[in-house]
């Protein structure tokens, strides 16, 4: 799996330098002084089969690297260069293209490792039951599914997987469709299913990964209702029960969705037409929920729904939404399994601007940006991680606000990842009077570099920035190390005034152990929100 992010922030703003580059055994390892993130294009080409993965907006200067790597591995070279003025290129060469689907590459703190060698999984059962293939292997499982015409097929390949033994080598007839097992290449295991209905098989993986299941198409299955839902427990996929309006009113629409198990899901907001887009991660439907109708609302004009790929269990359910002038709010209750989506409609600018509140603030509505989340830490150091000391201060900050009578809103309020796109595009949906994302520093150079650092790339962020940066440091005292101009993502692509705050070094150990106490911390969200009224008065 490709843990890393693409397009990515502080990095964006300056060159990543390279430090050392060392291959031990299978596991390169390239240290840089990027903040966490990177920005990289990655590809596999076979004739000769290579992975050739380039770090943008890199330098290594004038040094190459060549390894050799142990005799035994799949492997047969790996170089590391300066491909181009601003392009640091990875090449791995290797015996087969599946040794190289196999790379494991993950960018944690100022490290960038590539994990050549990942073991083939064993596949230590096999066992067809009412026509579904069931298997289980000792890892995680990687299915592939390929679609074959003349005769129909479907193609299943397990990457990274082997065969206990030979005698798990297969074939089965099962009511006429042919089914058959075998070891396709040194790592792949490869099930064929060919037959009249073999391309409406549904391929399933457990949540843990070590089993995949090849389901036959409801209508051929002779199983009884009972052994489908012991199944589906013992797999941990869960099944789509109901999409439902929960109420509608002028100012806020709220829809659930109900399943059987606890679910992960995943959002994005698209434009031209407006739509929100959740994707329910291991998560099916019955074919019997396909005629369920959803009812419309004031915000939505219809919900729909569909597997989102054949390969995994992926539902997708699409809201039509009504306007752009929306905010949509996750909130996940009866332990997980059912999701509720509050879509709020966002006052009218100008009705507001008419009505003389106490405050000049109240009304306003601000963005905090909690800065990387989920697989993405951000800097470690210490044993403190950047994902966790932003979502604990941009929480504090959004309390402040809230007192202030500040309508404010959160890109994550729990520890998940939300790609920089997504956060640019809650931000815009909700037309913000301002834009705050935080973050926390890090120079592994310098480990004495301390203080603040606010960054804005339009004219407006610049204002928002100055008082800020200036509030910041009046009420908590930190070395100032300047506003500065930078393109990072989030404050380059939001149309409201934004700014980047830096709010200390974390591998300062002073300045990170301060950033981890629950004191320091209210003192800078009390200060951000502080600064983030007053510019809202100023320009009110
Ligand atoms: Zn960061």
């Amino acid at each position: 799996m490709l843990v890393l992010v693409a397009l990515q922030s502080p990095a964006a703003a300056r060159v990543l330098n390279i430090g050392t580059v060392d291959l031990k055994d299978t596991l390169l390892t390239i240290k840089h002084d990027a903040f966490g993130d990177i920005q990289f294009k990655r590809r596999i080409f076979d004739s000769p089969p290579r992975l050739v993965f380039d770090i943008l907006e890199a330098k290594l200067g004038n040094r190459s690297y060549k390894f050799h790597p142990p005799k035994n591995s799949d492997l047969s070279e790996v170089r590391v260069s300066q491909f181009d003025a601003n392009t640091v290129r990875v090449v791995a060469e290797a015996k087969s293209v599946s040794a190289l689907e196999k790379i494991k590459i993950e960018n944690i703190g100022q490290n960038l490792f590539f994990r050549f060698t990942v073991p083939d999984v064993i596949i230590q059962n096999l066992s067809l039951e009412q026509g579904d293939l069931r298997v289980i292997a000792d890892g995680p499982l990687v299915p592939r599914n390929i679609l074959l015409d003349n005769p129909e097929r479907l193609v299943v390949d397990l990457i990274g997987a082997r065969l206990a033994s030979e005698a798990q080598t297969k074939k089965f007839d099962n009511a006429g469709e042919i089914i058959s097992v075998s070891q396709f290449d040194k790592s792949i295991v490869r099930m064929v299913f060919a037959g009249k209905d073999a391309q409406k098989r549904e391929v399933r993986i457990s949540s843990n990964e070590r089993q995949v299941l090849v389901l036959a198409p409801e209508d051929n299955r002779e199983s009884t209702n009972s052994t489908n839902s012991s199944t589906a427990a013992k797999v941990q996929i869960a099944k789509l029960q109901a999409i439902k309006l929960v109420s509608s009113t002028k100012d806020e629409t709220i829809y659930s969705i109900d399943c059987s198990h606890k679910f992960e899901y995943k959002f994005l907001k698209l434009h031209d037409p407006e739509r929100l887009v959740l994707d329910l991660l291991s998560v099916n439907y019955p074919e019997t929920l396909s005629n369920m109708t959803i009812p419309d609302s004031n915000h939505i004009t219809s919900v729909r729904f569909g597997l989102a790929t054949t390969g995994r269990p992926i539902t997708r359910v699409v809201f039509d939404i009504k306007g752009r002038n929306l905010i949509e709010e996750f909130k996940e209750t009866a332990e997980g399994k059912v999701l509720l989506i509050r879509i709020l409609g966002l006052p009218d600018k100008k009705s507001e601007a008419t009505i003389d509140g106490v405050s000049k603030s109240a009304g306003s509505i601000v963005i905090v940006d909690a800065g990387h989340g989920g697989y993405d830490h951000g800097a470690i150091y210490g044993g403190i991680n950047e994902k966790d000391l932003t979502l604990d201060i941009a929480k504090k900050v959004i309390d402040n606000l809230e007192v202030a009578g500040v309508r404010s809103y959160m890109t994550r309020s729990d520890d998940r990842f939300v790609a920089l796109a997504e956060r640019v595009e809650i931000s815009n949906a909700a037309h913000p009077d301002a834009f705050v994302s935080i973050h926390c520093n890090a120079l592994v150079t310098n480990p004495k570099m301390e203080g603040l650092q606010t960054y804005y790339f339009s004219n407006d962020g610049r204002e928002l920035g100055e008082v800020l940066h200036k509030e910041i440091l009046d009420e908590v005292g930190m070395p100032d190390q300047r506003l500065r101009k930078a393109g990072f993502w989030v404050i380059k692509h939001t149309k409201s005034p934004s700014v980047l705050l830096e709010l200390g070094f974390m591998t300062s150990d002073d300045e990170r152990r301060k950033l981890a106490r629950d004191s320091y911390q209210n003192d800078l969200a009390k200060a951000i929100a502080k600064g983030i009224v007053s510019y809202l008065e100023g320009k009110s």
